[in-house]
C-alpha cells in the first residue's frame, strides 16, 4: 500500500505544482509514469525535424529517448557521442529545442539548477527557442530555500555519476571544494517564464526519477 500512498501524494503535489508553473507562463503536462511522459515528449512537445540540444539528465535517460533522437527524424547535437564536447554544448545553445531534467522544482512554480560548466543553465536562461524539462515528482519541494538545499544535497551523487574527482565522491559529503573539477559552479533560479510566451515546457511525472 505504501506505493499507492506515494502515488497519491505524487499526484496531489504534481498537480499543485502544475498549476503554479502554468500561472508563471509555462506549458505543463502531467504524466502518470515514464512511458506516458515519453509519449508526451515525442508525440506532443517535440516536433520532428528540429535541432535538439541535451542537458545531462538521469530522468531523460530513464525515458530512453536518446535512441529516438539519434534517428534521422531529429538533428541532435549529441553531447554523448562527439569529438568536441565543448563545441557541441556551444552549438546546443543555438538549437531550436533543448531537453533537460531539473534539479529542483518548487510547489510555487520555481525551478533551480546547478551546473559544472554552465552549458545547461546557459541554454535554459537564454539559448534555444524551446526548453523542455522532464521531472519526477521527487524533484518538487515546498520552498526556494529547500530547492537550493536540495541541489546542494544531491551534488555529490551527480559528481559520482559523472566521475568527477572531488572530495565529495570520496566521502559522500560536500566539502565546498575549491578545485578545477568542482561541479557546483553555476546556480540558476528560474522564477518566472512569462518573458517569452511558450518557451518553457514541463512534463511532471508521477514517479521518483533521477536524484
Ligand atoms: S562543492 Fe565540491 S565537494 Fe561540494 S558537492 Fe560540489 S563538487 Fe562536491
Amino acid at each position: 500500500m505504501e506505493n499507492d500512498y506515494r502515488k497519491w501524494r505524487g499526484e496531489k503535489r504534481g498537480k499543485r505544482a502544475m498549476e503554479a508553473f502554468r500561472e508563471k507562463g509555462w506549458n505543463v503536462w502531467y504524466a502518470e509514469d515514464r512511458a506516458e511522459a515519453k509519449a508526451l515528449l515525442l508525440g506532443t512537445c517535440l516536433p520532428k525535424g528540429v535541432t535538439v540540444g541535451l542537458g545531462g539528465s538521469e530522468t531523460l535517460a530513464a525515458l530512453d529517448v536518446l535512441p529516438v533522437l539519434r534517428t534521422p527524424d531529429y538533428q541532435l547535437f549529441d553531447r554523448y557521442n562527439c569529438a568536441d564536447h565543448f563545441a557541441v554544448c556551444r552549438d546546443s545553445l543555438m538549437a531550436e529545442y533543448f531537453l533537460t531534467g531539473a534539479n529542483a522544482l518548487t510547489i510555487k512554480g520555481e525551478m533551480v539548477n546547478i551546473d559544472c560548466s554552465g552549458s545547461r543553465v546557459a541554454a535554459m536562461a537564454y539559448g534555444p527557442h524551446h526548453i523542455i524539462v522532464v521531472a519526477g515528482v521527487n524533484k518538487i519541494v515546498d520552498t526556494l530555500d529547500e530547492a537550493v538545499a536540495r541541489v546542494r544535497a544531491i551534488a555529490p551523487m551527480n559528481c559520482k555519476r559523472n566521475n568527477h574527482k572531488t572530495p565529495c565522491v570520496e566521502t559522500g559529503f560536500c566539502a565546498d571544494c575549491n578545485i578545477p573539477s568542482r561541479m557546483c559552479n553555476h546556480l540558476l533560479v528560474t522564477y518566472n517564464a512569462q518573458k517569452f510566451a511558450g518557451r518553457f515546457n514541463l512534463i511532471i511525472i508521477n514517479e521518483e526519477l533521477g536524484f
